[in-house]
């Protein structure tokens, strides 16, 4: 039986996404060869690094000759909160950081070595609960640094806030989950194991204005440069990550691009907020309005928390899996990505309302 997949990452990806992926493993496109034992520089990889580059420009939007490039790098998005400010703030120059969860207050520490670091606001106090709002955006900050979506604690930016200064967006869990205005921001990553690919392969997409304005010694394989100038080919690219986030884009693309994700993945999120806060047995952990629509957490109401166990063993045997919440929130997280379809999500809140017909 095919499993509903509520991982945090890596994550669900499209079913026909991973049948062709598996295909192509074996023998790619009838070629003799399996993808994965091909030149990088063959033919056949060029044409797909060139299809995700020009499938990424088409799903955001963003205009050809914009200055805005699409690279495919490796180690992860935790590569890129030290390669963000070794690249974008120099020696004594500051950056602005908003600390909303495990994942940004990383950020925070490594941007701490290559220069000063001011953190405009913090949710951490209340366990990382809501999306901080209302702080002064200093306008000698370098970049504002923002985690669109807090894949931890379930929260999500609704409204990215208006910046006199150039927005770095980590959007490693939420990234083509809906449309964004690009834009708007001087620099994107995304690590690719989320919402897009497996891992292997981190997206950056950055304007190259934000460059060349360091005066440190940048290793060739860290500097952004680098990846624009040889397309993403200065060494071996990650090839099969990178194939298969093509895969999931074309799926994107053909389910309808982001507005149609962005509609499936609120409709899915409704589903289960509302059962939540109908069903006496579970309570949400995060404020309303800085709910995740990828990351859903949920906690046994109190004085009903001995059933916690209990309901993750029924979800696990109906076939649910990855809903056991991250050691620093408890109870449970449903990761509803794109790729979740929402008989998923109905399977859930099937069970919980039964759940709470025998036990509550
Ligand atoms: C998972 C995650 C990361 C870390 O990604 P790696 O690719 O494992 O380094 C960073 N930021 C966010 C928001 C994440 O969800």
């Amino acid at each position: 039986m095919k499993k509903h997949n509520f991982s945090a990452g890596p994550a669900v990806l499209p079913a026909p996404v991973l049948k062709e992926a598996a295909k192509a493993v074996a023998n790619y496109q009838g070629s003799g060869l399996g993808l994965i034992e091909m030149s990088h520089r063959g033919p056949e990889f060029t044409a797909i690094i060139e299809e995700a580059n020009a499938l990424m420009h088409e799903l955001l939007a963003i205009p050809a000759n914009s200055g805005y490039h699409v690279l495919w790098l490796t180690g992860g998005a935790s590569t890129q909160f030290f390669m963000v400010p070794m690249n974008l703030l120099d020696n004594g120059e500051t950056a602005a950081y908003v600390d909303t969860g495990v994942w940004a207050n990383k950020a925070i520490k490594e941007a701490k070595a290559f220069g000063n670091v001011e953190v405009l606001a913090s949710s951490k106090e209340q366990n990382y609960t809501f999306i901080p709002k209302g702080y002064k955006i200093p306008k000698h900050a370098k970049y504002l640094h923002l985690t669109s979506n807090n894949t931890i604690f379930g929260t999500q930016i609704q409204r990215m806030p208006k910046s006199p200064v150039p927005i770095v967006c980590d959007m490693s869990s939420d990234f083509l989950s809906r449309p964004v205005e690009v834009s708007n921001y001087g620099l994107i990553y995304a690590g690719a194991q989320k919402n897009l690919g497996p891992a292997g392969t981190t997206v950056v997409i950055v304007r190259e204005d934000m460059l060349g304005k360091v005066n440190r010694y940048l290793p060739t394989m860290l500097d952004y440069r680098t990846f624009i100038a040889e397309n993403s080919l200065y060494n071996t690219p990650p090839v099969f990550p990178i194939y298969v986030s093509m895969l999931t884009m074309r799926w994107i693309k053909k389910t309808g691009g982001l507005k149609a994700m962005h509609r499936r993945n609120k409709a899915k999120a409704a589903l289960l907020y509302n059962e939540i806060d109908a069903n006496p047995l579970f309570t949400g952990t995060v404020a309303k309005e800085d709910r995740s629509l990828m990351n859903i957490c949920f906690v046994m109401t109190k004085g009903h928390e001995a059933l916690e166990k209990e309901f993750l063993k029924e979800t696990e045997a109906n076939g649910m899996v990855g809903l056991k919440g991250h050691r620093s929130v408890g109870g449970f997280r449903a990761s509803t990505y794109n790729a979740l379809p929402k008989a998923g999500v109905q399977a859930l809140v099937d069970l919980m309302q039964d759940f709470a017909r025998r036990k509550g």
